[in-house]
């Protein structure tokens, strides 16, 4: 079973950029398409690059 995603708080969940989840077999971490540091401190709970997701 794939782990959960981690910090359901964070930004990055809800954000247009999007994120990728990187998974190893015991952790998953959020990567960044837009950021230079690629991972940034978990959980983001304020981001300047930070774009709703459209709902569907
Ligand atoms: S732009 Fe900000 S909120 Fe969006 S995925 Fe990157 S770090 Fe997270």
């Amino acid at each position: 079973m794939d782990p959960p995603l981690p910090f359901p708080q964070s930004l990055c969940h809800r954000c247009a950029a999007p994120p990728r989840y990187v998974r190893s077999p015991t952790a998953v971490f959020i990567l960044c398409p837009l950021l230079p540091i690629k991972y940034p401190p978990q959980p983001v709970v304020q981001c300047a690059l930070f774009r709703p997701k459209q709902a569907l």
